[in-house]
């Protein structure tokens, strides 16, 4: 499928390929992933009900989002198109005892052989590292099943965003490293609000995702101008 894979930037996948053997170092480069984790785990399960639901991580890298998803009781498989992450998600596991099934796929390549397979698919911090984020958004609403429940995390495109986002968390603070984000790859919630509802799912809910620099605490709440999380739904009956 040649026009599936194209929804790869190789140089995003290099880029977490080489900081792999990292990834479950909670002072690390991945360390923001491991702070705001029980947050997001947090928002999730205020949704659904994780005990027992077939779950996707799209885009899952080293796996704290999807091993979070295992403990609370999910059946969950992650898929990601990078081999290092993977390599490392696979090792973790054996260490914390966590059962993840972890597949080397894009979003599109999963969506083919497994659509209506879930419950719930989690896409974090993921769609801003693709080049067309509505046909991850397409392949996430194929993988649900009727009524499933599909969750997005993303960083907003605008000058505020832009000085947190970039400015801020990867010059001043050095939360993240140089070059981690590209601001033209930011989407908005209006954008990613239009490509779901192209993809047949429904808003349910959605909140912003705060940084205190003050307290280096992270935390949940309105406004979704820099970092903000999605619920969606796809509809029962279509
Ligand atoms: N979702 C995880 C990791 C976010 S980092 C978390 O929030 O904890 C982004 C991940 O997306 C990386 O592991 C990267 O390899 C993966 N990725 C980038 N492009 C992808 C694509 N086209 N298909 C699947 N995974 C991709």
């Amino acid at each position: 499928m040649p026009e599936v894979r194209q929804n790869v930037d190789a140089a995003e996948v290099a880029k977490f390929d080489a900081v792999a053997s990292r990834w479950w170092d909670a002072d690390g480069e991945f360390r923001p992933l491991h702070e705001i984790n029980p947050l997001r785990l947090d928002w999730i399960r205020q949704h659904v009900q994780l005990n027992g639901c077939k779950s996707v991580d799209v885009g899952c890298g080293g796996g704290i989002l999807t091993e979070a998803m295992a403990a609370a009781g999910a059946e969950v498989t992650g898929i990601d198109v990078a081999e290092g992450p993977l390599a490392v998600a696979r090792l973790h596991q054996i260490e914390s005892g966590a059962t993840v099934d972890y597949r080397q796929a894009t979003a599109e390549e999963f969506a083919e052989e497994s659509a209506g397979q879930f419950d719930i698919v989690t896409c974090l911090e993921m769609l801003e590292h693709v080049p067309h984020p509505p046909q991850v958004i397409q392949a996430v609403a194929k993988l649900l099943r009727p009524g499933g429940h599909a969750f997005f995390s993303t960083i907003n495109r605008n000058a505020k965003s832009f000085l947190f986002a970039i400015v801020g968390a990867e010059f001043v603070l050095k939360l993240l490293p140089v070059g981690t984000h590209e601001y033209r790859k930011f989407i908005r919630p209006s954008e990613l609000e239009e490509w779901s509802r192209s993809a047949g799912l429904e808003l349910q809910s959605s909140i912003g995702m705060h940084y205190n620099p003050l307290t280096r605490d992270y935390s949940l709440g309105q406004g979704l101008d820099v970092n903000y999380l999605m619920y969606y739904r796809r509809p029962e009956a279509e």
